[in-house]
């Protein structure tokens, strides 16, 4: 399982940051979208402003699967497949 931005593929690291609307800043994804300081229940999670598209996702479109695509999303997506050949 990974986490990234279902619309651009940004992925967050441990350092990402979203602030609360009561102040406090923190790492959502360590609270599944919840703000350790004032219980608020963040459903929507927004993309980075400067690494990604800064729009704003369903927090549950944010975790992915590893496991790999069917051959449908490959058809609908070939461009995001990425295949490592060797050096
Ligand atoms: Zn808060
Ligand atoms: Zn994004």
């Amino acid at each position: 399982m990974y986490i990234a931005c279902p619309k651009c593929d940004w992925r967050p690291d441990a350092q990402s940051l979203w602030q609360c609307t009561c102040g406090h800043q923190w790492n959502t994804f360590q609270t599944h979208g919840v703000c350790p300081a004032c219980g608020k229940v963040w459903k929507m999670t927004a993309c980075s402003r400067y690494d990604g598209c800064g729009q704003w996702s369903d927090h549950e479109d944010w975790y992915h699967d590893d496991a790999a695509p069917t051959v449908e999303e490959f058809l609908e997506n070939p461009e995001r497949i990425v295949i490592s050949t060797p050096v």
